[in-house]
């Protein structure tokens, strides 16, 4: 299979940039590492392809090993056109340099379909590019397509009984897309092939396309001789804007003049990195503190998104909540911790439910960071569990929002540099606590162990358990903590 230079991923790549093609292709040594949420999203993607194969049982899979042989797909893939089998899965072609691999190939009558598995709610352009790509190969391959579809996931699906696949996915041909494509297809192949065969490393600016359609690999090469306090770190302006003002000379953001327009964090970034002053609105901050009762549960849920719905009554990708951390600050200060983790690979919705509403009796106010998320989370659990309806409702009556000083911009610390999550917050004001020591950085992160942890042995189990309930203990201490510098500000 060494006779190619293009495939789908780097023809893609090329799309977006085509330095970030040449490295890929000749210095796959300086691709960044791939964070655990992408390297989830990989993982998701295969579950899905797997799942879709299903489809259409009873295939051979022309990337197998056989007699522990290392594969040949495309050789592989003839002996088994030849062989007479219907349905092919990894079919692999090469033309015109390109090698691309289907996921589902079916034979029908003389012609063949084939079909592209995405594990995503929504198609996006670089899907049908993908898609017309591999159209343009097999047509050329020798085979004669009657079809080509694109297969995801029905974001109206609702798992009620077994698993139905033809209703959890949804077909849509991209055949008369893949021909009119057709001319554009050859041109980008051909200017490709001249980069990669090229010895030079093209010359491209970075700018807005190193982060669409996808984050680019190599951020960590193209971008390590910006200096720190970059425009592109400015917070709630998009990246098109953002170049901009980086190719007017405003490279960092205390050169940005006032008569830019920016959102209110993003005038505060560049105004505090002037200044290195902390802004901070006292009146307001009061009248927000006041709002609160003496005793305040700090409060802080994790949910995983299983693409595949896994419970009765869910949807692929709904957000389900697998544990919870609260702090509870007497009016003394005194703190006292409940926790809870579900028990990996069961479903966790009524246990957590129970416990929740244990661990949140009474009246206290309970403070999130970002009362969307919880909002959102316990709104569904009731929406599930409509028995549960009234306590639930009680429990969001009493929930506050800790981020709103922040994001009204009445608290900003030069360290926060525009943002607010709660990641950038705690250490801008409470450098002795971080998250650099932890296992587990981010909520991404935590939903992507959890969802591991029924596959993997008791020992790993354990030591990722101790990992997440270290994560989980964090982020509401991190938030009593950075209460308190609230509660000093206006001393
Ligand atoms: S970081 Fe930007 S300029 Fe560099 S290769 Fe990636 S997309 Fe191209």
């Amino acid at each position: 299979m060494s006779n190619y230079l293009l495939s789908k991923t780097s023809y893609i790549k090329g799309l977006q940039c085509q330095k970030a093609l040449f490295f890929y292709r000749h210095h796959p040594q300086l691709r960044d590492p791939i964070p655990p949420a992408r390297q989830a999203t990989f993982n998701r993607g295969h579950e899905v392809g797997n799942l879709a194969r299903h489809l259409f049982p009873g295939g051979k899979d022309a990337t197998e090993k056989i007699d522990g042989k290392t594969a040949k797909p495309v050789e592989r893939t003839q002996e088994l056109i030849a062989a007479g089998i219907n349905v092919i899965y990894e079919a692999a072609f090469i033309f015109d340099e390109v090698l691309v691999l289907v996921d589902i190939l079916v034979r029908d009558g003389e012609k063949w379909k084939a079909f592209e598995v995405k594990s995503s709610l929504r198609l996006s352009k670089s899907y049908y590019q993908d898609a017309a790509l591999q159209y343009y190969v097999l047509s050329n391959a020798g085979l004669t397509i009657s079809d080509f579809s694109l297969v995801h996931l029905n974001s109206d699906y609702v798992l009620s009984g077994a698993l139905d696949l033809n209703k959890l996915f949804l077909f849509v041909s991209i055949l008369k897309f893949a021909k009119e494509k057709l001319p554009s297809i050859i041109e980008n192949i051909t200017s490709h092939k001249i980069v990669l065969k090229g010895k030079d490393i093209p010359e491209v600016a970075i700018g807005e396309q190193c982060f669409s359609p996808y984050e680019c690999d190599y951020r960590g090469q193209c971008w390590k001789h910006l200096p720190i306090g970059s425009v592109f770190e400015l917070t709630g302006v998009n990246r098109a804007e953002q170049a901009r003002l980086f190719n007017a000379g405003y490279t960092t953001t205390n050169l940005v003049p006032e008569t830019e327009a920016l959102p209110l964090l993003a005038r505060l970034q560049v105004l505090t990195s002037e200044s290195n002053e902390v802004v901070c609105d006292k009146e307001k901050i009061k009248i927000f503190l006041e709002t609160l009762s003496a005793t305040i549960l700090f409060l802080d849920i994790e949910n995983f998104q299983p693409a595949i719905p896994k419970y009765q009554g869910t949807k692929p990708f709904a957000a389900l909540p697998f544990a919870y951390s609260i702090h509870e600050r007497k009016s003394n200060g005194d703190l006292i911790y409940r926790s809870f983790l579900a028990e990996p690979g069961t479903d966790p919705r009524l246990e957590f439910i129970q416990r929740f509403l244990d661990d949140t009796q009474g009246n206290a106010i309970i403070l999130v960071y970002d009362v969307t998320a919880e909002r959102m989370s316990i709104n569904l659990l009731r929406q599930q569990f409509p028995n549960y309806a009234i306590q639930l409702d009680q429990r969001m009556k009493r929930l506050r929002d800790l981020m709103q000083p922040f994001q009204q911009g009445w608290y900003h610390h030069p360290k926060m540099k525009g943002s607010i999550s709660l990641k950038s917050v705690l250490p801008a004001l409470v450098p002795e606590l971080n998250y650099n020591s932890l296992a587990i950085q981010n909520g991404s992160h935590a939903m992507a162990i959890y969802e591991k942890l029924e596959d993997v042995d008791l020992f790993a189990r354990a030591e990722k358990i101790t990992e997440l309930e270290a994560y989980c203990h964090l982020d509401t201490l991190a938030m009593v903590r950075v209460f308190e510098v609230l509660e000093k500000s206006i001393a």
